[in-house]
């Protein structure tokens, strides 16, 4: 399967300027397109769009100092966004999505196909500008990248980007099936970190249901449950971001405090996103790797109801409450992203993912099948029934629940 490896490289002053003058350069190009776009011309399709790109050079010589393939890729990425505006408005959706016009201060990715790259030796990398031979003297000599770690050996494209530290980055892609098996043997002095082989339970099932308090609860066929905390620091890091901003919001626009502290917050909310990512892979490497159980089992949260709608007449502590939730579930809890990462990790690690109807699930007894709300706030399942009387964490109820479904198979059609 295709995977990505993101390493930082070292480039001198002069080379970030080439590469920051390529990127301003090819995200000129694709918001000019958008702009026409916008303005109702059809979308010709990539290869006829490709054509275009002599009259642009035309108007605008210094594209003539961006590397050919970069510029190229661009109208590749422009045709997948149409792609998938047309695929979204043929299905239906109340909002497709058009294409959107790139921001001047977010870093334009730059994608440079691998047949185009020299091989990599003692991990120095060299990028191509443009210009030479038929298109004149170069402005920019090619750029030659430090890598700060070992590259996978055989890759496919290679990306550049910048992060809010305005470090760079390249990031490799790589089929996971085209690396040699014996790594590190043919390298002398260099020790990897060899992959451990975790046993594997061939019935084992495991069912997990996700949630905001705990990141997941999983329960197995051994009867067994487990409990996967995810990433704690929101509050804190929430705290600091709304008093960076509500400092920055006091300051007049474009000073030098106003800049500064723009800057800062852009550091922490950046640091917040990674530990948080840096979280959700840890759990779901744990679930895909080191677990003994052949299948995992996870609810649909497409069907679920997370987000708390706008009452008409709310007091100003329901207020509160909706729009602390909703900033939980929209921008921290990242469990959409959980369910990806966990669907390449399980495919990758030989698992058998399963996604499974989550109807009720919270709601129902598992041992009587008696059904009761359950407010958020109840975090202990009661069962109302007085011959049950079960008393239970509502996760790990939802969670024999979900496994109980899983088992006990789909139900029949009807
Ligand atoms: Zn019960």
């Amino acid at each position: 399967m295709l995977l990505c490896k993101k390493i930082k490289i070292e480039v001198s002053d002069r080379d970030a300027e080439a590469l920051e003058f390529m990127q301003e350069k090819c995200r000129g190009l694709y918001n000019w397109w958008v702009m026409k776009l916008r303005n109702g011309e059809r979308w010709p399709g990539w290869h006829k769009a490709k054509k275009t790109l002599r009259a642009s050079r035309k108007y605008d010589p210094e594209l003539n100092a961006v590397y050919g393939k970069l510029l190229q890729e661009v109208f590749f990425r422009l045709d997948q966004a149409m792609q998938g505006f047309f695929r979204r408005a043929a299905a239906g959706e109340q909002k497709p999505g058009f294409p959107r016009v790139k921001p001047r201060h977010q870093f334009f990715t730059l994608c440079y196909p691998a047949m185009y790259l020299d091989t990599i030796v003692s991990n120095t990398i060299v990028l191509p500008t443009g210009g030479g031979r038929k298109w004149g003297p170069k402005c920019y000599p090619n750029i030659v990248a430090h890598l700060t770690e070992e590259p996978p050996e055989h890759f496919h494209e290679v990306a550049v980007s910048k992060d809010a530290h305005w470090n760079y980055y390249c990031s490799f892609v790589y089929e996971d099936t085209e690396q040699s098996d014996q790594e590190g043997e043919n390298k002398p002095g260099r020790r990897r970190k060899k992959r451990k082989h975790y046993p594997l339970r061939e019935d084992g099932i495991v069912a997990f249901d996700l949630g905001i308090k705990t990141l997941a609860t999983g329960f197995n066929d051994q009867g067994r449950f487990y409990h996967i905390g995810g990433f704690k620091g929101y509050r804190w890091y929430n705290k600091q971001l709304d008093k960076i901003r509500s400092k920055r919001d006091r300051c007049k626009k474009k000073s030098r405090r106003y800049i500064h502290l723009s800057k800062v917050y852009k550091r922490v909310s950046e640091r917040k996103r990674r530990k948080q990512r840096d979280c959700l892979h840890k759990a779901s490497h744990f679930i895909a790797h080191r677990l003994a159980e052949r299948a995992v089992v996870i609810g649909d949260l497409s069907q679920r109801q997370m987000v708390i709608k706008k009452q008409e007449d709310e007091t100003p502590k329901e207020r509160r409450k909706r729009q602390i939730r909703n900033r939980l579930v929209y921008n921290d809890w990242g469990l959409y992203g959980f369910v990806q990462m966990l669907e390449y990790k399980c495919l990758r690690f030989g698992k058998a993912l399963s996604i499974i109807s989550e109807r009720d699930t919270t709601r129902m007894c598992h041992a009587c099948k008696h059904k009761q709300d359950m407010p958020l706030w109840k975090r202990t399942y009661r069962c109302e029934n007085e011959n049950c009387g079960l008393v239970m964490d509502r996760d790990e109820n939802s969670a024999v629940n979900l496994y109980q479904r899983f088992v006990a198979g789909p139900p029949p059609h009807r």
